[in-house]
């Protein structure tokens, strides 16, 4: 398969080639059909397989074509470390290119406010779940306009106690939403949290 099956908007396809891609990898092809076509999708995949593009072209393509050209958060991508949330961003912007999507980041270690200002003028937000919290309990920010979730390293989430911080931050968001998850390993808790927020997911596996 080549990335011009997937019919993308061609500055997206621009980003894809300034990033240096030629072909999707196995995790592109399986899941950016889904993804698409609307699916909730589980992807059980490690980092390094391409699985930031796997989710990001299907949602930068939707942004794209979506007449709702505000600069409002639309997209929340949980990752469990500051250095994840900044290797998605980046790959992210690169992918964006001249789209006009915006994407900030929200991790600890850092002054809120500058995050505070772009957040709100961004389409896709990268998180931490910890700081998202904190700016959602002091008011700074709310989640009313996602309708894309994307839980990336759940398993690592999982690990690193971020399990109640997430279920605040899904109790925040607006109920009809497309979801997806991503996760190298699926113990028990990860498929009850799976069964909790996927709806008729689809899985890919490689
Ligand atoms: P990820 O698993 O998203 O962290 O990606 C791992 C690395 O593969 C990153 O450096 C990506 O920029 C790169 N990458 C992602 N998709 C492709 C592709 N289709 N062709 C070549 N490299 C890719």
């Amino acid at each position: 398969m080549t990335f011009s099956t997937f019919s993308f908007d061609k500055r997206i396809v621009a980003g894809i080639d300034a990033c240096g891609y030629s072909t999707p990898t196995p995790i592109q092809n399986q899941t950016i059909p889904l993804i698409l076509k609307g699916h909730d999708v589980m992807g059980l995949a490690q980092t390094g397989t391409g699985k930031t593009a796997a989710f990001g072209l299907p949602i930068l393509q939707r942004l794209v074509s979506d007449s709702n050209k505000q600069r409002t958060p639309r997209v929340l991508i949980l990752a469990p470390t500051r250095e994840l949330a900044q290797q998605i961003n980046d790959n992210l912007k690169s992918l964006a290119g001249q789209t006009g999507i915006r994407s900030s980041i929200v991790i600890g270690g850092v002054g809120m406010g500058p995050q505070i200002r772009a957040f709100k003028n961004s389409n896709i937000i990268v998180a931490c779940p910890g700081r998202l919290v904190g700016l959602l309990s002091n008011g700074s920010v709310h989640l009313k306009g996602i309708d894309t979730l994307v839980l990336d390293e759940a398993d690592r989430m999982l690990d690193m106690g971020f399990m109640p911080d997430i279920k605040r931050i899904l109790s925040q968001l607006p109920a009809k939403r497309q979801n997806l998850l991503f996760s190298a390993t699926m113990p028990k808790p990860i498929l009850e949290l799976t069964k909790r927020i996927l709806v008729n997911p689809k899985t890919v596996r490689i």
